[in-house]
């Protein structure tokens, strides 16, 4: 599991991040604080508040970060499950809350190997999709879920490796730990 995850993605200047929503249905009755829990398929863990009065089978729309891979079944947790900004020690993050980063134009050389890139080289230039990076092809082998694209994007080697995918790793799912189910 990726131990420092930043919910976080680098966007192509001019276009936005993709968002999903998604149904949820309201399973009992809920107090203030009681959130849902959303397990995204890139690796994080997302939540959102309840309306604290829902009823029982009341409908609710979360908006959260498109993904490249389905999302798992939403899960309810009570408040009290919800320790500083984690649960189940997991960190969880606002389910808005995706940073875009800035994705870093024209640099003439690859941030991670400082080869050239250009006409006479072989080295094509690339952008990180998660940390804005540029790098070259060498430095880019990877695609991975990241969150706000529906398609797997290329990520640098760095972000590779922070995720636990290698440079001829297939993207892997990075499961997030168990949920703890809205009960007694
Ligand atoms: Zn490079
Ligand atoms: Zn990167």
């Amino acid at each position: 599991m990726a131990t420092s995850a930043e919910f976080q993605a680098a966007i192509k200047p001019g276009t936005k991040a993709e968002w999903t929503q998604l149904e949820y249905t309201v399973p009992e009755l809920v107090r203030s604080g009681d959130s849902v829990q959303i397990d995204h398929p890139c690796g994080y863990r997302l939540v959102s508040a309840l309306p604290h009065d829902a009823a029982v089978g009341t409908k609710i729309y979360v908006s959260v970060p498109a993904a490249s891979r389905p999302f798992p079944p939403l899960v309810a947790v009570k408040a009290e499950a919800i320790v500083g900004s984690t649960i189940g020690g997991i960190p969880a993050y606002s389910s808005t809350a995706l940073k875009v980063v800035e994705w870093k134009a024209d640099a003439e050389k690859c941030q991670l190997c400082s080869s050239t890139f250009g006409l006479f080289h072989l080295r094509k230039h690339h952008h990180c999709r998660e940390c804005g990076a540029s790098v070259c092809s060498n430095c880019s082998p990877t695609f991975k879920c990241v969150p706000g694209y529906t398609a797997e994007q290329r990520v640098c080697s760095g972000c590779a490796a922070a995720a636990g995918l290698g440079a001829e790793a297939s993207s892997s799912a990075t499961p997030v730990g168990s949920a703890t189910p809205l009960t007694a």
